[in-house]
C-alpha cells in the first residue's frame, strides 16, 4: 500500500497553507477582511502613457500571486474533501518531502518532471 497522509500531517499542511494564504492576501492589499469588501481596483487600460512597463510588471506579479492564492485555496479544499497529496496525473501519493517543500503540489515528482519537459518542448 502506498503511504497515506495521516490526520496530523493533514492538519499541519492546513496550518501552513492558511498562513501562506493570509500572507499573500495581505501582500495583495489590505487585510483579509478588507479584501472581500473592497471593490476591485482595475487599472485604466485606456491610459497607456503612464509607466506601462511598471504596470505590466505589477499586474504580472499580482496575477501570479492570485494564481497562487487559487492553488492554496484548492489545496485546502482537497484537505477537507480528500485527495490532498494525491497526484492528479497518475493517482499515486505525492512524496511527503515534496509536499513539505511545496504543499500546493498536485503532481508527484515524476509527473511534474514530465510536465515541465512537455511545457518546454511546446514553448519554444
Ligand atoms: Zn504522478
Amino acid at each position: 500500500m502506498p503511504q497515506k497522509l495521516n490526520k496530523k500531517d493533514l492538519e499541519n499542511f492546513r496550518k501552513v497553507l492558511l498562513v501562506q494564504l493570509k500572507e499573500l492576501k495581505n501582500k495583495l492589499g489590505g487585510s483579509v477582511e478588507e479584501l472581500s469588501e473592497e471593490p476591485e481596483v482595475m487599472p485604466d487600460l485606456s491610459d497607456r502613457a503612464t509607466a506601462e512597463t511598471d504596470l505590466h510588471f505589477d499586474l504580472r506579479v499580482k496575477d501570479r500571486e492570485q494564481k497562487l492564492i487559487d492553488k492554496i485555496t484548492e489545496a485546502l479544499k482537497r484537505i477537507d474533501k480528500g485527495g490532498f497529496g494525491i497526484c492528479e496525473r497518475c493517482g499515486d501519493p505525492i512524496e511527503l518531502e515534496r509536499l513539505k517543500a511545496r504543499p500546493i503540489a498536485t503532481l508527484c515528482i515524476d509527473c511534474k518532471t514530465e510536465q515541465e519537459r512537455d511545457e518546454k518542448s511546446r514553448g519554444e
